[in-house]
């Protein structure tokens, strides 16, 4: 069967695509026209039992095959991918609204998961010693677990499954994928590539759904283990939820990053790293910049800058050249998003630049928001302390970087955080006292690559392995220790 029926998704159970057993759909919505893309099933609680089974019946098979075999089917899955790459990124534009060459990024990202994943002999080797007590030896084995789970957002369909499914296979893991219901088509042509590539059937599995699907793979007693990446308040409800039937929970959440431009800094390059982090992506990663802390009397040459940068980005289609910055994801995300505006307008803040009323001409289908710059942010203000997830900065002034650290630590979030400065005391310092999980010293965007861990703490991160990296190996393996003496 094909990947969707009559224009509506399928999902994929054991090797073949089949139709969900749900009637109710939601549109997938080209962001940039407003066009219909297809139709996603909001999948039940029978699709997802059926993921089970068969990722359960392929587990007592792929468990026994090989490490080495195992990388193979993930190396051709890595060499379709980079013959892919455009297409990818094409399918992500299209349905997610992000430009190109952001969607092309992704997409890099995601390969290096793969390519990671791909040195699995290595990695999950276990660790050996004789003689523990006289004539007694003990080793112990990484060993897979089961029927892993994933739930991720909307905003990385190239690159946040890829930052799971690859390990736990490669570990010998069987997997199901639910992919975000606004996003799915990029996933599932990755899922499409992972066949071809040889990937045995029930190994990779996909469900479509949103929230019925989400809590019945939290409550199903046959999976080993669920990792979620998307908003806090969804993260916690999955953490504790998963968490009751006894599974391994790794729920990533969101985020307020700030970035401290120093009085030291070039003022060129604090508007160019507050601004990429920021708007990239029309501020749809967790890794953005939300608040950027101008410490000191360079102040009012940043905000200058920042105003001028700002108003020079183009918003449109992002599959064209020359465009910076796509739509937002859905006509509910910009509604929300202005409403955050108008909140911080209430609440005193002063708009610097207003992206609320942007237009798009030829595209009156699109969600458009342009660069919205926000100055006069106080801690108090809803929009110092919640996060946005658009393109919406926050401008905030500190007399020295002890306040601007103070200021990062009030939030409740602590996913990233950049200073912009050629001052390497004032850079040790942050990087020993800020509390924070990813850090970046004159980079806005602090993305830790596949081989080191990606994930927050406080509210950005319930659970304590994080996405990829070594945190990945210990998630997806058990560490057995057999002690044995032979006389
Ligand atoms: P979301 O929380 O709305 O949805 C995430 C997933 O949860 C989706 O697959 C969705 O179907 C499901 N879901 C939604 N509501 C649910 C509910 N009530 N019960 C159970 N499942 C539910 O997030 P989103 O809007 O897709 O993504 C944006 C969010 O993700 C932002 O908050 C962003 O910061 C966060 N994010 C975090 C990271 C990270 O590494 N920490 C990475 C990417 C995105």
């Amino acid at each position: 069967m094909p990947i969707m029926s009559k224009g509506t998704l399928n999902n994929l159970i054991g090797g073949e695509w089949v139709p969900s057993s749900a009637s109710a759909t939601l549109p997938v919505i080209n962001p940039t026209t407003g066009d219909k893309l297809a139709d996603c099933p909001l999948g039940t609680h029978a699709d997802v039992d059926a993921a089970v089974q068969a990722a359960r019946g392929a587990f007592k098979t792929w468990r026994r095959v090989p490490a080495i075999e195992r990388a193979r089917v993930l190396f051709r899955f890595q060499a379709l991918l980079g013959e892919h790459k455009e297409e990818l990124a094409q399918i992500c534009t299209t349905e997610h609204g992000k430009t190109l060459s952001e969607s092309l990024g992704s997409v890099r990202r995601g390969i290096e998961n793969v390519e990671h994943a791909c040195g699995i002999p290595a990695l999950m080797m276990g660790e050996s010693l004789e003689d523990v007590a006289r004539g007694i030896d003990c080793a112990t084995f990484r060993q897979p677990l089961g029927v892993f789970a994933a739930v991720v957002p909307f905003n990385f369909p190239a690159m946040v499954p890829l930052w799971f499914w690859p390990y736990a296979i490669a570990t010998g893991n069987t997997y199901i994928v639910k992919p975000s219901e606004q996003v799915p088509l990029t996933t599932m042509r990755m899922m499409e590539l992972a066949l071809e590539a040889g990937m045995p059937a029930g190994v990779l599995n996909m469900v479509h759904g949103g929230k019925d699907v989400v809590e019945a793979l939290c409550d199903h007693p046959e999976i080993a283990g669920l990792s979620f990446v998307g908003s806090t308040p969804v993260a916690r409800i999955v953490y504790e939820r998963a968490a009751k039937t006894g599974k391994r929970v790794q729920s990533l959440g969101g985020a307020k990053n700030h970035i401290i431009v120093m009085p030291d800094a070039p003022t060129k390059r604090g508007v160019s790293v507050a601004i990429d982090s920021v708007f990239g992506c029309a501020g749809q990663r967790c890794l953005a910049g939300s608040v950027v802390v101008g410490v000191g009397d360079g102040y009012d040459k940043l905000r200058d800058g920042l105003v001028a940068a700002a108003n020079e980005i183009v918003v449109g289609d992002g599959l064209k050249d020359g465009v910076g910055m796509g739509p937002v994801i859905s006509a509910e995300a910009k509604a929300r998003i202005v409403k955050a505006i108008d909140l911080a307008e209430r609440e005193g803040g002063k708009i610097l630049v207003d992206g609320r009323n942007k237009t798009v001409e030829g595209y009156e289908g699109g969600h458009w928001l342009g660069p919205t710059l926000i100055e006069n942010v106080t801690a108090d203000m809803t929009l110092a302390k919640e996060e946005v997830f658009g393109p919406v900065m926050a401008l905030r002034k500190a007399k020295d970087l002890d306040e601007a650290i103070a200021m990062v630590h009030a939030s409740q979030f602590a996913n990233a955080c950049s200073i912009v400065t050629d001052d390497g005391g004032a850079a040790r310092q942050f990087k020993y006292e800020v509390g924070v999980s990813m850090l970046g010293i004159n980079i806005g965007v602090a993305a830790p690559m596949a081989f080191f861990p990606f994930g927050g703490t406080k509210a950005s991160l319930f659970g304590d392995l994080k996405a990829h990296g070594s945190d990945s190996i210990r998630f997806f393996t058990d560490t057995k220790v057999v002690i044995s003496r032979w006389s």
